[in-house]
C-alpha cells in the first residue's frame, strides 16, 4: 500500500458505534484519507427511548438521530443505499440499485432484524420492532386500530418475545391504550422459554412479574408461535390465540448480507470478530454492534449499550489501521445498568444482580438517553456530499 495514497474508509451503517467514529473523526479528522458513510435510511431511530415513546411520553423527533449533519461535520461523503454483500477479496460493498463501493478498510454496523420472520403468516400480519424506524412509524396505526375498535371484547393485544424489548413495550402499549387512550385492552406476552427475561437476574424478574401482575399484563412462557392467521396466531401445541395486533419482537437476528460473503459467522449468521472489533481472517474489515459476534465473548447480548461502549474502540481502530500501529483490544463489561422503562412514569433497574423500582429510576433512564440524544442529535444545516 502506498503511504501517499488517500486511503478510502468506509462506514457500513448509521449505528451506535458508528455515530461514534462520525464525532470522533470530525475532532480529529485522521490524514490521509477520505471517509464514506453508506445507510440505507438517514434517520436512525434511538431504541432506548422507543418505549417511551409507544407510551406517549416522547415525540418521535425526539428519538431520531439524523446521519447527515454528523457525516457533515466529519466531511463525510453519504451514500443512501442499502448494503446487501460483501466482497471482502475484491475490498467492495454491495449495494441495492447503486454501484459497488470500494474501500480500504470499512467497518459494518448494520444492526440486527427480528428472528422468526419467516414462521408462516409473520410477515403479513404481525408488526415487527426492526427495522426501528418502521416500527416507530407504524405504532400510531396500531393505536388507531384500537381506537376504532368497537366491541364487548377488549383490545387483544399479543407481543411474541420476552426479552427486554418485548417486555418494555408491553407495558408501554397497556399504558398508551389503557391510560393514554382510556382503551379496554388486554396485553399478553408470549415466550418459548420457561420465563421471560432469560439471563436477567431473578430479583429483577420477580419485580417485572409483580408490576405485570398490577398493570394486568399475562406472561404465557413455554410457547411457540408455529404459524400467524389474520387475528389469530397458532402455537406448535396446536392451541390457538387470538389478537387484534401483533407485535413480533422475537429477539435478534442476523441480517442475510455475511451469509454470502464467505465470511466466518456465528449459528445466527453474525459476523464473527476478534477483540480488536476485525473480521475473522480479514483485517481490513470491522464489525460492531449487533451485527458482529465476539469470538471470545459470544454471548454477550446483542444490546446497544454495548455498541456503544465498541465505539471508541472502532474509532481508534480505524485510526491505527491507518497510521499502522497496534490496535486495542475490546472487553465487553460484565454486568450493566439495566433500566426497563414500564410506561408508567415508573421504570426498573438492575445492576450487580441488585434491582430497584421507582420513579426515580425513569428519572435516572430519562436523563441518560436524553444526554446521549443532546450529544449526537446536531441541527441539520445542511445535506451536502449526499449521493444516491
Ligand atoms: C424495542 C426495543 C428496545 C430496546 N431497548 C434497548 C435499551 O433500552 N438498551 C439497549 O442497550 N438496547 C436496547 N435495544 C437493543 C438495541 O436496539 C440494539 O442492540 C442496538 O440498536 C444495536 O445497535 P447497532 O449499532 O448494532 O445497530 P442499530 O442501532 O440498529 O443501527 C443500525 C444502522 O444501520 C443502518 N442499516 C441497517 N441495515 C442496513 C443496510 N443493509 N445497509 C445500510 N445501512 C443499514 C440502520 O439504518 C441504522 O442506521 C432495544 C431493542 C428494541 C427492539
Amino acid at each position: 500500500m502506498s503511504a501517499n495514497r488517500s486511503r478510502h474508509v468506509v462506514l457500513v451503517g448509521g449505528g451506535h458505534a458508528h455515530i461514534h467514529v462520525l464525532e470522533g473523526f470530525a475532532a480529529d479528522p485522521p490524514p490521509d484519507c477520505r471517509l464514506t458513510v453508506v445507510v440505507d435510511t438517514t434517520i436512525a431511530a434511538y431504541s432506548g427511548m422507543v418505549p417511551g415513546f409507544v407510551a406517549g411520553h416522547y415525540r418521535r423527533e425526539q428519538l431520531e438521530i439524523n446521519v447527515l449533519p454528523l457525516a457533515r461535520r466529519a466531511k463525510a461523503q453519504v451514500v443512501v443505499a442499502r448494503a446487501v454483500g460483501v466482497d471482502p477479496r475484491s475490498r467492495r460493498i454491495v449495494l441495492e440499485d447503486h454501484p459497488p463501493v470500494e474501500y480500504d478498510v470499512a467497518s459494518i454496523d448494520i444492526g440486527s432484524t427480528v428472528a422468526g420472520l419467516d414462521l408462516p403468516g409473520v410477515r403479513e400480519h404481525a408488526l415487527p420492532t426492526r427495522p426501528i424506524g418502521v416500527f416507530v412509524q407504524r405504532v400510531a396505526r396500531l393505536v388507531e386500530a384500537a381506537r376504532e375498535h368497537v366491541s364487548e371484547e377488549p383490545f387483544r393485544v399479543v407481543l411474541v418475545g420476552g426479552g427486554a424489548g418485548g417486555v418494555e413495550l408491553a407495558f408501554a402499549l397497556q399504558h398508551r391504550l389503557a391510560v393514554g387512550a382510556g382503551i379496554r385492552v388486554k396485553v399478553s406476552l408470549i415466550d418459548r422459554g420457561p420465563r421471560i427475561l432469560a439471563g436477567f437476574p431473578d430479583s429483577l424478574v420477580r419485580r417485572v412479574q409483580r408490576s405485570c401482575e398490577a398493570r394486568g399484563i399475562e406472561i404465557l412462557c413455554d410457547r411457540r408461535v408455529a404459524a400467524v392467521a389474520a387475528e389469530r396466531l397458532r402455537l406448535t401445541t396446536g392451541e390457538s390465540t387470538p389478537y387484534h395486533a401483533l407485535v413480533w419482537v422475537a429477539g435478534p437476528a442476523s441480517q442475510p448480507i455475511f451469509a454470502d460473503a464467505g465470511l466466518a459467522t456465528d449459528r445466527r449468521g453474525f459476523v464473527h470478530v476478534r477483540s480488536t472489533l476485525q473480521v475473522v481472517g480479514h483485517d481490513d474489515l470491522f464489525a460492531v454492534g449487533d451485527c458482529a459476534t465476539l469470538i471470545d465473548h459470544p454471548n454477550t447480548p446483542k444490546a446497544g449499550v454495548y455498541a456503544v461502549r465498541q465505539g471508541p474502540f472502532v474509532t481508534d481502530n480505524l485510526r491505527a489501521w491507518l497510521a499502522g500501529t497496534s490496535l486495542r483490544t475490546y472487553k465487553p463489561q460484565s454486568d450493566f445498568l439495566m433500566l426497563l422503562n414500564l410506561g408508567d412514569g415508573t421504570a426498573i433497574g438492575s445492576k450487580w444482580g441488585r434491582s430497584f423500582q421507582g420513579r426515580w429510576v425513569m428519572r435516572l433512564k430519562d436523563w441518560i438517553d436524553r444526554r446521549f440524544m443532546r450529544r449526537f442529535q446536531l441541527p441539520e444545516s445542511a445535506s451536502m456530499g449526499l449521493s444516491s
